[in-house]
């Protein structure tokens, strides 16, 4: 049983619907902001002239470069005052967009972010675990609002911390992780430097998203953790997390929400609409956001679309996992190269030291077959039951010290994962060596040795201090900790 009736309404009900809120929009666009009415003169379009949804193809593109310019609030379409809320992109490419919302924005949101966690299998008797960032990134609020519209239990961790993440999802069992791929691995890492089984957690699945990633990293993220790993897509220019995501049944592309976000794909080099199952670049339009509507906005995401039914029932479009972006694209020897494509070769690498490396004891079960897709039936990924408290000997506080490679406040990720989980599991920016530490050190159970760089504890980023200029005088050099445990040379046995 979907969540919403509207997830399986009959294609030519679904297209009426699209083309009445399309008019809407692009009234309200016209009326209100005057970049939209310029350039819809300049194109021959005004209020009253859409009367299909096919019409939307006569519509300009928005850009990235339209909310830059227009930064801050150029692109609102409403007054400060009907303003809820607003969030941001991460601007680490630029300056940021900002996206308005009002109540009734935020209330599609919630609906939404509850319609995908439904897809995704997640129930009311659910708790969910949300590590990705609060504040002006969207991935922290969208999940909360949207667990809690489902009635769901939300534990809003937000990003990082991951020695607290490990013990909350023990002792509270969560069935559910929300976060990125990337810290997905980086927290089964870490629960193994700990002495915690990752296969142990409680959890049945990750719901993940906010970077592209490919399919031999989703499988190791399903063998690491023992979950169903669940692709969810959005935008802050269009609502945040909550415009696609799979359905438990099939995971068989993302079914995007199209009665609020309609989907297009284009050629990226001449914006000609290219027919379903071509690769091109995704371009969304808002159909009911009224504080900004984003109208045909050019995502940069390379995707195909299907508007076959799903096996699931559900009948909007689907679009296929975002494999890259066009602004990732290297041209080599005359060969396209997205940057996903380097990923996934190196994922798999990386594969045969991985297990190799398999040699610490720890007596590991079958690994899980590759996640067949269409497979998962009726049962689901759901193993129900809840968590029993477990901590291995020498599992203390205070390991955790480095920072996750990835920014896990925004929406732009490491788009190459070289060097986050290299040969010998080390963080981003240290790979191993003899040069300064050939000491054993012992973490949990196991041993590794100093990695080459070794990081000072307490220091928020080499280089960098969030206060600006540093204001006391020097002090002594700390002690520097491997960047694995967190010890010392000297405390090497
Ligand atoms: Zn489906």
């Amino acid at each position: 049983m979907p969540y919403h009736d509207v997830e399986t309404t009959d294609r030519a009900a679904l297209r009426d619907r699209q083309a009445d809120r399309l008019q809407e929009t692009v009234d309200r666009a016209y009326e209100n902001v005057s970049l939209y009415r310029n350039r819809f003169d300049e194109a021959g379009i005004g209020p009253g002239d859409i009367d299909s949804i096919d019409d939307v193809e006569r519509l300009p593109f928005t850009t990235k470069e339209d909310f830059q310019e227009e930064y801050p609030d150029g692109l609102f379409a409403v007054d400060w005052d009907d303003v809820a809320r607003v969030h941001a992109s991460s601007g680490t490419t630029g300056t940021p967009k900002i996206v308005p919302y009002t109540d009734g924005d935020l209330q599609v949101w919630r609906e939404v972010m509850a319609r995908s966690l439904h897809a995704a299998g997640v129930r009311p008797d659910d708790t969910v675990q949300n590590a990705y960032g609060y504040g002006l990134f969207t991935g922290g609020m969208g999940f909360h609002d949207g667990t809690e519209a489902l009635g769901a239990t939300v534990v809003p961790v937000g990003g990082g911390n991951t020695a607290r993440q490990i013990d909350l999802l023990q002792d509270l069992g969560s069935d559910v992780l929300a976060c990125t791929p990337s810290y997905c691995l980086y927290l089964a890492e870490q629960a193994e430097e700990r002495g915690v089984d990752p296969r142990e957690l409680p959890l049945s699945a990750v719901v993940i998203g906010a970077e592209p990633f490919t399919d031999p990293m989703r499988e190791e993220i399903e063998a690491a953790l023992d979950v169903t790993a669940i692709d969810v897509y959005g935008l802050s220019e269009l609502i945040g997390p909550g415009v696609s995501i799979e359905c438990e049944h099939a995971q068989d592309g993302l079914h995007i929400w199209e009665d609020h976000f309609y989907p297009e794909v284009v050629d990226p080099d001449t914006g000609e609409v290219l027919p379903d199952g071509e690769a091109g670049e995704l371009v969304l339009t808002n159909l009911t956001k009224v504080g900004l509507p984003a109208i045909r906005y050019r995502t940069g995401d390379i995707t195909s679309l299907t508007r076959e039914p799903c096996d699931c029932g559900r009948t909007h479009a689907r679009m296929d996992n975002v494999t890259g972006r066009t602004d990732d694209l290297l041209i080599v020897r005359g060969v396209n190269v997205y940057a996903s494509q380097i990923e996934a070769a190196m994922v798999d690498h990386r594969r045969v030291p991985r297990r190799l490396r398999r040699r610490s004891g720890r007596p590991r079960g079958p690994r899980r077959a590759a996640p067949h897709r269409g497979a998962r039936g009726a049962t689901g990924w759901r193993r129900g039951g809840r968590a029993r408290r477990r901590r291995a000997p020498g599992d203390r506080e205070g390991n955790a010290r480095v920072r996750p490679a990835g920014d896990l406040t925004g929406r732009t990720p490491p788009r190459v994962y070289i060097g986050e989980r290299g040969q010998e599991r080390v963080c981003a920016d240290h790979r191993p060596g003899p040069a300064r530490g050939s000491a054993v050190h012992r973490s949990g159970q196991r041993s590794h040795r100093l990695c080459a760089t070794l990081v000072t504890a307490d220091t928020p980023g080499r280089g960098t201090s969030p206060r600006g200029p540093r204001r006391r005088p020097a002090r002594p050099p700390r002690t520097p900790r491997c960047c694995r445990c967190g010890g010392s040379p000297r405390r090497s046995p």
